[in-house]
């Protein structure tokens, strides 16, 4: 999972990750790749389509 940078930090996927995986740094959202187990619930919540899936 990641997040590209057109991400503006709103917060959204971050109130949206079971986890809490993903925190705001600044003005761009960022996903911990320990804490992260792909489940893609954050994926459907960015206005932006910024977050994205690995391959
Ligand atoms: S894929 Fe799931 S666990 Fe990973 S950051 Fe998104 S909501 Fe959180
Ligand atoms: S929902 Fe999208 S634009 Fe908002 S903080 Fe997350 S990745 Fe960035």
């Amino acid at each position: 999972m990641y997040i590209d940078e057109t991400c503006v930090g709103c917060g959204l996927c971050v109130e949206s990750c079971p986890l809490e995986a993903i925190s705001l740094v600044e003005i761009q959202a960022v996903i911990s790749k320990e804490i992260c187990i792909e489940c893609a619930s954050c994926i459907d919540v960015c206005p932006l389509e910024a977050i994205h899936q690995e391959d």
